[in-house]
């Protein structure tokens, strides 16, 4: 039997879907605690001007918003740590939390772990990480001043990060894998209008170069539809190809679906009464800061709602 802490509430993450479940569960008196991860804030803090985020008019930049979910949590009562979860019983009752710090149980428990970027799974990719190859564009696009670079994907996120680098690179080598954009017709429309960005279509990165220096001197792509291998001269290569769930703590006990996302029903419920999940580990269609926001609200109404009905409360 644990003599950890029991809380009513925990909630994993503090992106907005974290603090937003936490700013909702500290106004219903629930005294949240709230286990920030490693990446605390979420991938807002990677961001640079949020401009889609309702009531604010000229934008906020993403670190700043988080900063304000934050403390607009904490004004309410909500408590936030800086642990990362090592493990989670969901098994017994009260749920189980191992952290870095120490354990906690949890009558009602919010996840909000988000979702991490994806990488192209080159062992080039891998040795060169943080010299040259980075998934952060906002983090690492200052060290690229007029130089050559390389953006691969084909969604907002890459249009995104291409457009931003365009600030401080030479020239932008947009590397898609098809012939035809995912990003939505504005961003497109933007980055076409860009003359600092040219597009590689129906090509993959075959590798980084060059492993032996230590520093990225360019990239062989390879044509999807001939084969054929090229090497572009580029100082950087950014990764922005999407996400992946942060579901591995959750792995034989929640339900997720073949990517795994977790699966909800009726609201943020997941499959184990008392858990509830919200943002991006739950959300692979919408992924925007607003609708993590809101699935966060959802959460922790469901949770309050769980928890009135347990006996004793
Ligand atoms: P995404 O929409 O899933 O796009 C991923 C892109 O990477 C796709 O073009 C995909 O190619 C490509 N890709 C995936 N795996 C690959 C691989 N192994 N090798 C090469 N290419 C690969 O992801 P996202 O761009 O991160 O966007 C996610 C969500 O966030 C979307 O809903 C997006 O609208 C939203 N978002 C919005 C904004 C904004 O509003 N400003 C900014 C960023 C993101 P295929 O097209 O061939 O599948």
């Amino acid at each position: 039997m644990s003599d950890a802490p029991v809380r009513d509430v925990v909630i994993i993450g503090s992106g907005p879907a974290g603090l937003t479940a936490a700013l909702y569960a500290a106004r219903a008196n629930l005294a949240p605690l709230v286990i920030e991860g490693l990446s605390a804030g979420g991938q807002l803090m990677l961001t640079t001007a949020v401009e889609n985020f309702p009531g604010f008019r000229d934008g906020i930049m993403g670190p700043e918003l988080m900063a304000e979910m934050r403390a607009q949590a904490q004004r309410f009562g909500a408590e936030i740590v800086a642990g990362q979860v090592a493990s989670v019983d969901l098994a017994t009752r009260p749920f189980h939390i191992v952290m870095s710090e120490g354990a906690v149980r949890a009558r009602a428990l919010v996840i909000a772990t988000g979702a991490s970027a994806r990488l192209l799974g080159l062992p080039s990719e891998q040795k060169l990480m943080g010299h040259g190859v980075s998934t952060c564009a906002t983090c690492d696009g200052y060290f690229f001043r007029n130089r050559p670079i390389a953006v691969v994907g084909g969604g907002d996120s890459a249009l995104e990060e291409a457009i931003f680098l365009t600030k401080f690179a030479s020239k932008v080598t947009l590397v898609h894998r098809r012939d035809a954009l995912r990003g939505s017709k504005i961003m497109q429309d933007k980055a076409h209008a860009n003359p600092k960005i040219e597009f590689a279509w129906n090509s993959v990165v075959e590798e980084v170069r060059d492993t032996a220096k230590g520093e990225v001197t360019g990239v062989v792509l390879r044509d999807v539809r001939t084969g054929a291998l090229r090497e572009i001269a580029v100082d950087g290569l950014f990764v922005a190809i999407g996400h992946t769930p942060n579901t591995a703590l959750f792995a034989g006990q929640l339900e997720m679906d073949a990517n795994g996302y977790l699966v909800t029903h009726d609201g943020s419920r997941t499959n184990v009464a008392g858990v509830f999940a919200c943002g991006d580990v739950q959300d692979h269609v919408y992924r925007q800061a607003i609708t993590a926001a809101g699935s966060g609200c959802m959460a922790a109404i469901d949770a309050e709602r769980y928890l009135e009905g347990l006996p004793g409360h």
